[in-house]
């Protein structure tokens, strides 16, 4: 039975090891979207497709309504069946203390992290409708929606908080249609969005931070996310998965 899997943010990290995973977990076709890495997104798409499911490369700034748009316009035009989302996309900006979040700053955390997030979903949900067979949502929330990421970046932990309620309010709505909605909050992944926040060396002498002593892989997300969407978690709704370490 075909399959269908939206990764996010799929050119790398936790959104590739997802994508890179998903055929061995029934998916057939697999959407990996990037937003301006064409060649990383391309690497994991021979990847998807050496495992045997198609590979959909679709490139969209999550930020830019009419790029989303266009991008489930793409999408529309697959065979439909069941949707899957893994709505993994996301930044953080570097370290800094309440005073150093400006409104500059905040705005391009919140739009990507928060309003690209919840078009994808609801573009996602309108796409599993309109096909009518169903589907699942997990949303890429972090420990920080819990901890506040204080004097570090509170702005993404803010953003990650407004993750964690759109699930909740999602999941409730869409319960009844046999749509789950579930979080996932990764503690300190081995990425690249570390450096891309400015701090290369932040996982390093973590450890301490971090009960089971080391920082998470993207696999282990990547599993913990495609469990979530799958019918062993078929009584899994509303659901908050920490994987961060015991962090
Ligand atoms: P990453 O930087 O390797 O991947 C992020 C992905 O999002 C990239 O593919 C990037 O291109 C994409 N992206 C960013 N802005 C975009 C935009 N405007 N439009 C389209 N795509 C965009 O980082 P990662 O660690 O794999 O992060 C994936 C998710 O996991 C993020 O939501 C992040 O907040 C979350 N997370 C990561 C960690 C960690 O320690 N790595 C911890 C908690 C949560």
């Amino acid at each position: 039975m075909s399959k269908c899997l939206i990764v996010t943010g799929a050119s790398a990290g936790i959104g590739a090891a997802t994508a890179r995973m998903a055929p061995a977990k029934g998916y057939t076709d697999v959407v990996v979207h990037y937003g301006r890495d064409r060649d990383g997104a391309e690497a994991v798409a021979a990847d998807v497709r050496a495992a045997g499911a198609q590979a959909h490369v679709i490139g969209a700034d999550v930020s830019d309504m009419d790029a989303v748009t266009t991008m489930f316009a793409e999408i529309a035009g697959l065979a439909p069946a069941p949707l899957y989302l893994v709505n993994n996309a996301g930044i953080v900006a570097p370290k800094g203390g309440i005073a150093d979040l400006t409104p500059d700053r905040v705005r391009k955390v919140f739009e990507v992290n928060v309003f690209g997030a919840l078009e994808v979903c609801r573009r996602a949900v309108m796409q599993m409708r309109a096909w009518g067979k169903g589907g699942g949502i997990v949303n890429i929330s972090s420990a920080a929606a819990r901890l506040g990421a204080p004097g570090e970046y509170t702005d993404y932990a803010a953003s990650k908080g407004a993750i964690d309620t759109l699930t909740t309010g999602m999941a409730m709505e869409l319960a009844p249609e046999g749509i789950r909605v579930n979080a996932l909050r990764p503690g300190p992944i081995e990425t690249e969005i570390h450096a891309k926040g400015g701090q290369p060396d932040r996982l390093k002498g973590m450890s301490d931070k971090i009960p089971l002593g080391r920082a998470g892989t993207p696999e282990e997300i990547a599993a913990g996310a495609l469990w979530l969407l799958s019918e062993e978690a078929s009584y899994v709704t509303n659901g908050f998965l920490d994987v961060s370490g015991g962090r």
